[in-house]
């Protein structure tokens, strides 16, 4: 889908779209689509060509056509998180993160809804995903900035640790356990804790990001911060542990940290544990009907969305399940409304 039209009373009543027609390069593309999807979160590189070859199939293959209809036009068109121009604009700070999501999600819906005078809300938000549990021994660890201060409880939820990854500690982490931790995240691998998507990342950055430091001044130089700072974290962190005081991050499940240490590289620049991402704004809605609003906050007549197309209950802050629980329920108002309308 590329364009919508307004006829003269102002209602969206046409869309323009590209089809490829029945046959081996439709079948094709679909394939390709398919496999970019698939493997984009764990080679990017990878999923990148595959949508650049089914950009070549659509423009030589594709054919131009106009649907007009009769009661009103419903996007569904996913997010923009595939868009670096439009990260890069709203989200400058996730620019780094590993965009998420079906390959059509580069913001295609907002821009036409945009170009009809609609208006967006919460484009600066994004998920952005970093699950230190399962394992959950490596909650026990703390995570560092590049002063060697901590700035997250390391048990919260992914998204939220995601979050101070980038907002709080500017995209440079390390996380420091110690041998004794490294072996029991090691044991949960394959305990039954986790599942295949989960497992691989885990033993590639207990194996593979995994940095030896037997003093904190090992330690230090391998995260690029002062050695009497995180010396002085860890022993806070030791201190509140033995004497039975909170944790200053109002973690519960914590371990006294003893060298030999073991720093793992969460920063954004290090591709081995990526920070995945996800857009959560989109067009402004009427939360009765998901009716898209125009800049004067106005409904435009006949135009509907739904899903991360939409501003919706995730927007400002996601927890798992509320984007699928939000696309379900907004797009079930959007149809109703667009049927009757
Ligand atoms: C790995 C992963 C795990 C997730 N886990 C959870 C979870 O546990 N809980 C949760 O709530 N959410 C989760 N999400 C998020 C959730 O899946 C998405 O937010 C949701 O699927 C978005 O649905 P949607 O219909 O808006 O967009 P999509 O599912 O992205 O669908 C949009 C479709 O529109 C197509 N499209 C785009 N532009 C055009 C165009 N111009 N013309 C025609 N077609 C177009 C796209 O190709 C795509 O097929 C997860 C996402 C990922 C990637």
């Amino acid at each position: 889908m590329r364009k919508l039209f307004r006829n003269d009373s102002g209602r969206v009543h046409a869309v323009e779209y590209d089809e490829i027609p029945a046959g081996p390069a439709r079948w094709l593309h679909a394939q390709i689509d398919f496999f970019a999807t698939k493997v984009s979160p764990f080679v990017p590189p990878l999923g990148r060509g595959l949508r650049a070859l089914g950009r070549v199939i659509e423009r030589s293959r594709s054919q131009r056509r106009t649907l007009h209809a009769r009661r009103g036009v419903v996007l569904a068109t996913g997010g923009y998180i595939h868009n670096p121009e439009m990260v890069a604009t709203h989200a400058p700070a996730y620019v780094r993160g590993l965009p998420m999501g079906t390959a059509g999600c580069s913001g295609e819906g907002i821009a036409m809804a945009e170009a009809q005078g609609a208006q967006s809300r919460h484009l600066d938000r994004i998920s952005a995903w970093f699950f230190l549990n399962p394992p959950s021994a490596l909650c026990e660890g703390i995570l560092v900035d590049k002063s060697g201060e901590r700035f997250v409880n390391e048990a919260l939820y992914g998204a939220s640790v995601g979050r101070a990854l980038v907002e709080a500690s500017g995209g440079h982490a390390f996380l420091v356990i110690d041998r004794a931790l490294w072996r029991r995240a090691r044991a949960q691998v394959g305990g039954g804790q986790m599942q295949l998507f989960q497992t691989l990342p885990a033993l590639l950055n207990l194996w593979f990001n995994c940095g030896r430091a037997a003093t904190p001044a090992a330690l230090a130089r391998r995260i690029g911060c002062d050695p009497a700072a995180i010396e002085a974290t860890i022993e806070r962190y030791n201190a509140d542990i033995r004497s039975g005081q909170p944790d200053a991050m109002q973690k519960d499940e914590r371990a006294l940290l003893a060298p030999p240490y073991r720093a793992i590289n969460c920063s954004l620049d290090d591709w081995r544990w990526p920070l995945m991402t996800l857009s959560l704004g989109g067009l402004a809605v009427d939360e009765a009907n998901n009716g898209v609003l125009g800049n004067d906050g106005q409904p435009i007549p006949g135009l509907f969305a739904a899903g991360r197309v939409a501003a919706g209950i995730c927007s400002n802050q996601y927890v798992s399940g509320l984007s699928l629980a939000d696309c379900v329920s907004a797009g079930r108002r959007a149809g109703a409304a667009a049927a009757t309308g």
